[in-house]
């Protein structure tokens, strides 16, 4: 791995103790979701280092300054329909118009001769529309042309109106004009309307580099003898998952033994090599391990039980080494925590990291509850959903079999996360409940 002096956060930063102080009744045992995730936010500052890529790359990627179009998309006043351009100010609404067709105008090889009144030119989709002319009949709505272009159309009275079928110049985007905003995360529209501006290099933000590693005694991993009393290590494949698509560079590091000394050299490892620690494991209360210990002896963490579930425990701070500091994100073990707190209070925290500006939260959807769920009123419960639609086309979403925290099966087949916020108790069957989808177009 290598040692970018970028890595390094600013020191002047702020500290976990100064973010808490300003919270009125912060209670490390008892901490709400939002109280964790507005201390999550106030901690943590974009990296803030560019590169300049190639269009295409910058898929996914965070822009690193604003856009400004150089030019109008389109150009021209141009022709949204195959027909016929002409001066609208010649249709007459009670009586049909009969034009001359004096030439035809292709797309990317205008008309050039001048469209005097009585005249029309054919004109395809795309085309600079002749000069004066600002209304274009669609070919299906003319009467008397046919496919090989009659000398002479006549147009229906009430068929257009003035102004119909054109596309007017910088209708899309003017010369001049922001394009997209510094901090937008770079989706295949955005890769499109760089394009229609003519850009080829995109300034964007530099990858953020996340190292995770898991901790526990009791892990393997893929090809080692599952002794008995061992799991196979899952979180590190959630993790990569979730990360890849977030767009961060990882670093895995594998399953850490409970040794103070490889655990202290992994935690410096990965402090010095990345932008953000991702751990899971050793974080509950009872831990007999030495995480938590190494994690308090190398920064400034809090160990918190959050008010949610899954995902209860779990350790948020900074971590330094040799000069280089890094975020660090301890998440619980069991592999469906392991998920909710990403997605939960990791995600927008490293997005901010990566500089997208704004991040909002993935929408949240109110539907039907299908069944009864309980709930306790005091802690924000992440249940996984399948929402379909039933007969009557209303939204509907019933729970996945178990909701162990350590039934990963129950993430692999819902398609939505079903959020039931702090202060609520129980669904009853029919009541609405907000739902996160997994999935979208993009
Ligand atoms: P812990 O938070 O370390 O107490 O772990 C809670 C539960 O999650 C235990 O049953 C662990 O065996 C399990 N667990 C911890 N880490 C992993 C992992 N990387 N993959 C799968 N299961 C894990
Ligand atoms: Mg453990």
């Amino acid at each position: 791995m290598s040692k970018d002096s970028d890595t390094a956060l600013n020191p002047a930063n702020k500290t976990l103790a100064s973010v808490i102080s300003c919270l009125s009744d912060y209670d490390p045992d008892a901490l709400p979701v939002a109280d964790a995730q507005a201390i999550i936010r106030q901690l943590i500052e974009p990296i803030n280092a560019v590169e300049k890529i190639a269009l295409r790359s910058a898929l996914d990627r965070v822009l690193a300054a604003d856009i400004v179009s150089p030019i109008n998309v389109p150009s021209h006043d141009n022709s949204a329909m195959d027909g016929y351009a002409f001066h609208g100010k010649e249709l007459n609404k009670d009586s049909d118009l009969s034009l001359k067709v004096i030439g035809t105008a292709f797309a990317g090889r205008a008309f050039d001769g001048t469209v005097g009144s009585g005249a029309c030119v054919r004109i395809m989709t795309g085309a600079i529309m002749p000069g004066g002319c600002d209304t274009v009949i669609p070919q299906e709505y003319v009467l008397g042309a046919n496919a090989a272009g009659d000398s002479a159309i006549t147009i229906p009275a009430g068929a257009v109106k003035t102004g119909d079928n054109r596309r007017l110049k910088g209708e899309d985007l003017k010369v001049g004009t922001p394009a997209l905003q510094k901090g937008k995360i770079l989706r295949p529209a955005d890769l499109g309307l760089l394009a229609s501006l003519g850009i080829g290099e995109v300034p964007v933000q530099r990858r953020l580099r996340v190292a995770f590693f898991s901790t526990g005694d009791e892990l393997r991993s893929i090809g080692e003898t599952l002794d008995e009393g061992c799991v196979y290590d899952s979180n590190r494949y959630t993790l990569y998952g979730m990360l890849t698509r977030l767009g961060c560079d990882v670093v895995d590091m594998g399953v850490i033994k409970d040794d103070p000394a490889v655990l202290e050299a992994a935690f410096r490892t990965a402090c010095e090599n990345a932008d953000a620690i991702i751990t899971s494991g050793g974080v509950s209360v009872g831990e007999a391990d030495y995480t938590k210990q190494m994690m308090a002896q190398l920064g400034d963490v809090g160990f918190w039980k959050i008010g949610m579930r899954p995902g209860r425990p779990m350790a948020f701070g900074k971590i330094a080494s040799n000069g280089k500091q890094a975020y660090l994100f301890g998440l619980p073990g069991n592999p469906v925590a392991v998920m909710v707190t990403f997605y939960f209070l990791a995600r927008q925290a490293l997005l901010h990291m990566m500089g997208a500006s704004a991040v909002a939260a993935p929408p949240l959807m109110r539907v039907v509850s299908k069944a009864a769920i309980r709930k306790r009123p005091g802690r924000t419960e992440y249940q996984r959903g399948i929402l379909s639609r039933n007969s009557a086309g209303i939204q509907e979403v019933s729970i996945t079999g178990s909701q162990g925290s350590g039934v990963l099966r129950s993430m692999s087949e819902a398609n939505c996360m079903v959020v039931l916020e702090h202060d609520r108790a129980d669904v009853k069957a029919g009541d609405l409940v907000d739902v996160i989808l997994f999935e979208g177009l993009i």
